[in-house]
């Protein structure tokens, strides 16, 4: 399928979660056998010749195209997760969304010291998740250079937001 046969799949929602916003809803993309498909053999391209030992994701739909991604690439995954749902001693970062804040938390024995770990999640926006994302990873002992996503909204300009932050973006869709 061509990026635009996917963006097709994507639906988008009006005034979600608040009025103003064009909510991209990727589950439909999601529940579609094909489009799953090229979305992640899509995602593993963008991961050709980037040089990591492991793949990171975001909760809840970064762990969807994370673990997919990871099983392509025949690589471990590790989850980056919202507050509370991890039993052991976690790092947090708190930061800001496009509407609101939020909180990720890490394991860090979960990361080998100076491994090349791969960021993935569904869609970049303003770039505050990646970025709060890389900051854990890398303050468990992770080199963190290559973020990638399915979709990259540009209006929002956050592939400048990572860059500034030592991030390469690398989208299936803009
Ligand atoms: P950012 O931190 O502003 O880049 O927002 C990206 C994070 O919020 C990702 O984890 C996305 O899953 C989520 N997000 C923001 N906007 C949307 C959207 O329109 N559709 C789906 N997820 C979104």
């Amino acid at each position: 399928m061509t990026p635009d046969d996917l963006k097709a799949l994507v639906r988008t929602v009006p005034g979600f979660p608040k009025p103003g916003i064009l909510f991209r809803d990727i589950t439909t993309l999601i529940a579609h056998g094909e489009g799953l498909r090229s979305s992640v053999d899509a995602l593993a391209n963008l991961a050709n010749g980037l040089g990591a030992s492991a793949v990171a994701g975001i909760e809840a739909r970064g762990f969807i195209f994370g673990t997919a991604l990871a099983l392509e690439l025949g690589m471990g995954f590790i989850p980056l997760r919202k507050p509370g749902k991890l039993p052991v001693a976690t790092l947090h970062e708190d930061y800001a969304l496009e509407y609101g804040t939020a909180r990720l938390e890490l394991d860090p024995t979960l990361v080998n010291a100076d491994e090349r770990v791969l960021l993935v999640d569904d869609l970049l926006a303003t770039g505050g998740t990646a970025i709060a994302a890389a900051t854990l990873l890398r303050r468990a002992g992770a080199v963190v250079d290559h973020a990638l996503f399915v979709i990259d909204l540009p209006e929002l300009a956050g592939r400048t937001a990572l860059e500034d932050h030592g991030l390469a973006t690398h989208a299936v869709m803009a």
